[in-house]
């Protein structure tokens, strides 16, 4: 499955050492060559993605999972406080990743503690370098910004720096990450619409995420915008650069509308697998196919996730939505590669490129479902 192109029935992926494509051929069935590695099932570009934190990876199983949003961010707060950060389990993470046949992932970064494992993975990292200051009080938007380009040095300036959510930023700092993006033409992510809580906040200045945020820290100084959360932040994004909107959980039709008619270079990030753990709910996907969105995946971290597998959340798409497998590759590979600026490299097979090459085991080429008992080989 070149991704780019009609699917190839028993053709031959010519790759050098490095794993760059040289060449695809297709072949007559019954004709076999001594030089060619032949497998049985599918072979797709490495996936993309387009959504994790590394750095929770230590803590997998320790949040209970369906408490929402306000209560997941109140169990994650508090792991952070007490929980030492283990690198081991950040290691393991990064190559259960590469196993799994990813790629590339757009990774939320709010500390260095993932530096040395990026650097030297096999896997392509765009670092997010996520900042929050809901109100800033203690730094100034300024110095938040400029901590995050240091941040964002240290990791090689390989990412960009960006809004946590709508509902942490300080919209100072927005302004500041924006104008950023502009001028660099650097992909932003931002989580968005996650929870039902985020639309009573913005609307009516009420409901749980506002009292974890604003109701006790700053009730004076933050006050209600009388829109939705993506109706706010929308505005401050040109369209000279890719913004990944993450989650959706809670995304409607009217806003699907308004934000595709604002922004040209949307991309939609579905994180299915995390979905349910925090809120047992799901972005309703038909609505995005039917508007066009360029949906992406993502995997979310070991903190809201049992697994770090892109094919999982195909799979879970495809059990709750009956997505077609080719449209499910096509948010796996190229669509991830395109919103993180580098579809040059990855996201489908095609000589010149280097996309990574995974095998799925046990699929039928011909009715191509996604089961418990498909494996993933990685070739390259
Ligand atoms: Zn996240």
């Amino acid at each position: 499955m070149p991704v780019e192109g009609q699917p190839i029935s028993h053709g031959i992926i010519i790759v050098n050492d490095s794993g760059e494509i040289i060449d695809i051929q297709a072949q007559s069935k019954n004709q076999r060559s001594a030089d060619v590695e032949y497998y049985e099932g599918i072979i797709t570009p490495g996936f993309v993605n387009t959504h994790n934190h590394l750095e929770y990876s230590y803590v997998k199983g320790l949040i209970k999972p369906y408490q929402g949003l306000p209560g997941f961010i109140k169990s994650i707060v508090q792991i952070k406080q007490n929980v030492r950060a283990d690198l081991n389990a950040i290691i393991q993470a990064d190559r259960e990743m590469y196993d799994l046949g990813t790629a590339a992932v757009g990774d939320q970064t709010n500390t260095l503690i993932t530096k040395g494992v990026k650097k030297h993975s096999k896997i392509y990292y765009h670092s997010f370098i996520e900042l929050y200051e809901a109100i800033s009080e203690i730094n100034s938007p300024e110095t938040d910004f400029r901590h995050g380009k240091a941040y964002l040095a240290a990791f090689d300036n390989q990412g960009s720096v960006s809004p946590h959510a709508p509902y942490s930023v300080d919209p100072e700092l927005l302004k500041l990450i924006a104008q950023e993006a502009f001028v660099r033409r650097l992909p932003i992510s931002i989580h968005n619409q996650e929870t039902e809580s985020e639309l009573d906040m913005f609307m009516y200045g009420r409901g749980a995420l506002y009292d974890i945020f604003h109701k006790t820290l700053h009730p004076q100084t933050w006050i209600p915008t009388g829109s939705s959360s993506l109706e706010w932040f929308l505005p401050f994004f040109r369209d000279s650069h890719n913004l990944l909107l993450v989650h959706n959980t809670y995304t409607r039709p009217k806003d699907i509308i308004f934000a595709q008619s604002m922004h040209s270079r949307l991309y939609w990030t579905m994180c299915p697998g995390s979905n349910l753990y925090i809120e047992n709910r799901l972005p309703h996907i038909p609505w995005f196919q039917k508007m066009n969105c360029q949906i992406c995946l993502g995997t979310d971290s070991y903190a809201s996730n049992t697994s770090l597998s892109i094919l999982r959340e195909m799979q879970i798409l495809q059990e709750h939505f009956e997505v077609d497998f080719n449209e499910l590759l096509q948010w796996a590979t190229i669509n991830g590669a395109r919103a993180l600026n580098i579809d040059h490299i990855f996201g489908s097979i095609k000589p010149g490129k280097n996309p990574g090459l995974v095998l799925l085991e046990g699929m039928n080429p011909d009715k191509p479902i996604i089961t418990d008992k498909v494996k993933i080989k990685r070739l390259a």
